[in-house]
């Protein structure tokens, strides 16, 4: 029993040197996969509940790794935000969605402009450049910034409220659009909230998900619509997956929605596809 005991420990050590030796393998990977071309981005519809219409595409990031094969946010951005990677990634993500938006301006003239919805890391955020960086891109990609939207989760701008509010100014002056990302797992206070100048509030999808059988949930979605509402905000539901859940944000007279009921994240060519036809749900 004692040597199994011995052996245990060592087959313990093992794993955790693999599990030691796979992670830096990741972060070696992860550090060159912007020169091998690996970072690829899904574009996901956002639909006004009163047309049916996509107004707006959320870009969410993905890295087809060599050996591993496509792998989603949550394997890499983790990593990617520990060791600071996030920069460049965010930034190769902000200037491939703004050139894309650029492009579908191009090929649908007169359909009604769209949105593109970029994620930013609380890293990013913190980063004093930001703004600067951002305004590049949009100049670069010739978009008209109107027509992004940065999406920023509520625990990074509460991070630091004072400086959030100062850099939200900076990014409305310049005319884009702004988010507030997985409301309501946060904390803010009603008192920042109004600090903040955002277009949008997005409704996390965990609240969407049973909001129909957890009377909870159902209470906390009616509360942030009501409050965005007194605050002229506009909403969108995320992770919406089934009709009752629809009809229930329709009731709360929720604007805008955003699921898999409607379209899951797509390529490009397939969220191309998708706007051409231009379907109402
Ligand atoms: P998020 O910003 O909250 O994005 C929404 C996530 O919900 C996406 O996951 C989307 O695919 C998923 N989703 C959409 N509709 C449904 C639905 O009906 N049901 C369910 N169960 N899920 C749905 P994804 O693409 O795996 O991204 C996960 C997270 O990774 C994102 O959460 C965001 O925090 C982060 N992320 C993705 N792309 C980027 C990026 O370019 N930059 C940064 N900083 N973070 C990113
Ligand atoms: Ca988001
Ligand atoms: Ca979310
Ligand atoms: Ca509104």
């Amino acid at each position: 029993a004692k040597s199994d005991g011995k052996a245990q420990v060592a087959l313990f050590h093992a794993n955790m040197h693999k599990r030691a030796v796979a992670m830096l393998d990741l972060e070696n990977d992860l550090r060159r996969a912007l020169d091998r071309d690996e970072m690829l981005l899904h574009y996901q519809p956002i639909i006004s509940l009163d047309s049916g219409k996509i107004v707006g595409v959320e870009a969410l990031v993905r890295w087809h790794h060599t050996d591993r094969g496509v792998l989603s946010p949550l394997d890499f951005i983790p990593l990617a935000e520990e060791t600071g990677l996030i920069v460049p990634i965010g930034e190769w993500v902000l200037r491939r969605a703004c050139e894309q938006m650029a492009h579908w301006h191009r090929e649908f003239p007169d359909r009604p402009p769209l949105q593109v919805n970029v994620n930013l890391s609380s890293r990013q955020f913190a980063k004093t450049d930001l703004v600067d960086s951002v305004t590049q891109v949009l100049a670069e990609t010739a978009l008209d910034p109107a027509r992004l939207k940065l999406e920023i989760t509520e625990s990074a701008l509460m991070e630091n409220a004072q400086r959030s509010a100062h850099i939200l100014e900076q990014f409305k002056r310049r005319d884009i659009q702004l988010s507030i990302d997985d409301f309501g797992i946060g904390y803010s206070s009603l008192a920042y909230l109004r600090t903040f100048p955002i277009d949008t509030i997005k409704i996390d999808k965990s609240f969407i998900i049973d909001m129909v059988t957890n009377r909870d949930n159902l209470e906390i979605v009616r509360t942030i619509a009501a409050l965005a509402q007194n605050l002229n905000l506009d909403v969108i539901a995320e992770g919406v997956e089934a009709p009752d859940q629809l009809a229930q944000l329709r009731a709360l007279g929720i604007e805008y929605a955003q699921g898999y009921l409607f379209s899951r994240p797509l390529d490009t060519a397939a969220i191309t596809a998708l706007l051409r036809q231009n379907p109402a749900w």
